[in-house]
């Protein structure tokens, strides 16, 4: 049984249901006794064209039978024509270091600040601000770059020096020192609520920082490849950072990070690298899945989607006043905050019982990341299951 066989072998890192999914068709997955179940999760904001997406599993298929790795000793063809397709997409002047996830992304983006602080000024500069509520990964540097406490466990310390962490954006005005090399942040935190920041306050931030010649950094593992509606957050909120990390939907299920950067000449060959980051297999992969949503953006079929997706959530939000207290988000990453923690766990564990699956984020926020491409019907079959799984409450 497939409990038995995790329980015992694979390490207690989460805390899991215990169902068996088989296969699964765009925003809809079927376990081993073919019940069906709508995504609203894409596994967490991964599988941005579908599950079972027949393109990009061509690709891979036909990829795999010719190369799948040859490291980066050698120029591979998919890994640079998908850095110009990511820079195109973006509109801007960058370039792209390939790793494979998202906390590695950040990891490469974090040395990129460092290095630019020591090499750019006649003292060192070094220190990253980041925001309360933010998440920006597990590895030990990231995870103190993440401004939450309770991630910040003794058992792995120490941690890595010259993070702090500021309530909001206001703030970062004053505490930024002489040392001060980068402020990274969501533009809407994915694991802090679903709350985006104001464009206007991201605006401002953004011109300050140019000035002082400190560096911005934007986590859009969550939020980029068409989240929120365009390519990248950032030219939602018609910002230039210095730095933009990808991830979690770039690859659409085959596990990539990039850091993007206008400051292209900032490494030389030895400063940073990566056994498989950006081999054959999943940029080609991943240059399908940027295809796909390039024309799906095109046509305003994305659109279309999200503006469904929100007349369902407002009409959900106003059935339930004594259950919603707000809604939050933005493009296909959206949330309903819950008027208490009890409340919401018990949502999920109805959704996911009624066959529609669904995250929770920060304390009381119930969120929702479907797939980007999901239909019409899925949509409304999804929020039909989302119902009957509130009213039983
Ligand atoms: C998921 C996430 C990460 C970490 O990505 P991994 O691939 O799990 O390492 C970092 N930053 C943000 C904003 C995320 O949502």
């Amino acid at each position: 049984m497939l409990e038995e066989l995790d329980k015992n072998y694979v390490l207690n890192t989460y805390a899991r249901n215990y169902v068996n999914f088989k296969s699964g068709k765009n925003a809809t997955l079927f376990d081993d006794k073919d019940n069906s179940y709508i995504d609203f999760t894409s596994g967490i904001g991964v599988v941005s064209v579908g599950h079972g997406n027949k393109q990009v599993a061509d690709a891979i298929y036909e990829q795999a039978s010719k190369i799948t790795h040859i490291s980066n000793l050698y120029a591979i063809e998919p890994q640079a024509l998908l850095a110009q397709k990511i820079a195109q997409l973006s509109g801007l002047d960058i370039a792209t270091f390939f790793a494979n996830s998202g906390a590695e992304a950040n990891e490469g983006a974090i040395k990129i600040a460092r290095k630019y602080g020591q090499t750019k000024f006649a003292n060192k500069k070094y220190k990253v601000i980041t925001l309360e509520h933010s998440f920006h990964g597990r590895t030990i540097t990231t995870v103190r770059a993440t401004g939450q406490d309770k991630f910040h466990s003794v058992n792995f310390s120490p941690y890595p020096d010259g993070f702090s962490y500021n309530k909001q954006i206001n703030d970062i005005y004053n505490s930024i020192d002489e040392e001060t090399v980068a402020v990274m942040l969501e533009l809407v935190q994915g694991e802090g609520g679903v709350q985006p920041f104001e464009k206007e306050e991201i605006q401002k931030l953004a011109k300050f920082l140019k000035e002082k010649e400190i560096l911005l950094i934007v986590d859009e593992v969550q939020t980029g490849v068409y989240r929120t509606g365009e390519f990248l957050a950032s030219n939602l909120y018609e910002i230039e950072p210095d730095i933009i990390t990808l991830a979690k939907g770039l690859g659409g299920g085959v596990p990539i990070g990039a850091v993007l950067t206008t400051h292209k000449d900032i490494f030389s060959p030895g400063d940073h690298g990566s056994t498989f980051g950006g081999n054959f297999l999943v940029t080609r992969a991943s240059l399908e899945v940027l295809d796909i949503l390039d024309k799906y953006k095109d046509t305003g079929a994305l659109d279309e989607a999200i503006i469904y997706f929100e007349s369902k959530i407002s009409a959900i939000f106003e059935k339930y006043p004594n259950i919603f207290s707000s809604k939050v988000g933005l493009g296909l990453m959206r949330g309903l905050r819950v008027k208490d923690e009890e409340t919401l766990a018990a949502i999920i564990k109805n959704s996911f019982e009624n066959g529609v699956l669904v995250l929770k984020s920060g304390r009381s926020t119930l969120r929702l990341l479907p797939v980007l491409t999901i239909t019409k019907e899925e949509i409304d079959e999804g929020f039909k299951r989302l119902d009957d799984a509130i009213s039983k409450i």
